[in-house]
């Protein structure tokens, strides 16, 4: 028989000479060569020098494809996760369409958006970011290029209130930056929009774990991806 033993990031394995054959009757050719040779012994001695190099390999292929994604969760656990938070705060107004209360009004807030991220830390010592996950300074404009240029000191209004109301000429003309969504602009949506546009703009090794989305000190959305 085989055995497979886990360690962190490396595998041991020992086989026996039955383990050989056993692996190698799972495979078209094995199954072929088997029935040729029905003298099970002769077979075997064959076998274990002439294809040995080939159930090593088909050996290795069951380990990374079969065994270590299943493994791969627990293992990983036992790895510190690092993240960065990079706090920024803007201005916006809006106004809620059909809303039962007074933000239907057209009102402002102090907005304070805290990004997360995650990702391996550089360890390349002749790389100037060595030891970070990503520049902070990167970051920043990042979040800036995608969301804040937009977003801060606009008025972010829901589309279908515009339709209504055949307004969209006038507050333009009037406010310059005014910005429709096609959907309701609370504090919940607002953060799915802006997870969409950091997401495409960030390394693909650097993953949004959080975002986090005051609109007064005392209430905040979170955004976080789905499992
Ligand atoms: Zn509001």
């Amino acid at each position: 028989m085989f055995v497979f033993a886990f360690s962190d990031r490396r595998l041991e394995c020992t086989f026996t000479h039955d383990s050989y054959i056993l692996i190698f009757l799972y495979s078209k050719k094995g199954v072929q060569r088997y029935k040729k040779n029905r003298n099970y012994a002769n077979f075997s001695v064959s076998l274990t020098e002439k294809l040995q190099k080939k159930v090593n390999l088909f050996v290795l292929f069951f380990y990374f494809r079969i065994f270590a994604p299943k493994y791969k969760t627990p293992l990983n656990r036992c790895e510190p996760m690092i993240t960065i938070t990079k706090i920024f705060h803007y201005e916006m107004a809006h106004a809620l369409h059909r809303y039962d209360g007074a933000c239907a009004n057209i009102h402002g807030h102090s907005y304070r958006l805290e990004v997360t991220v995650t990702g391996p830390v550089i360890t390349d010592a002749m790389n100037p970011k060595c030891g970070m996950i990503i520049d902070f300074g990167d970051l920043k404009q990042i979040v800036q290029n995608t969301v804040l240029n937009q977003f801060d000191h606009a008025l972010v209004l829901n589309s279908a209130m515009v339709v209504e109301t055949h307004g969209r000429a006038f507050l333009q003309n009037q406010f310059g930056n005014i910005i429709f969504v096609d959907y309701q602009p609370t504090n919940e949506n607002l953060l799915v929009d802006f997870a969409q546009r950091i997401q495409s703009a960030l390394p693909t090794d650097i993953t949004l774990v959080c975002l986090r989305m005051y609109e007064t000190n005392a209430s905040f959305a979170e955004w976080t991806p789905n499992p």
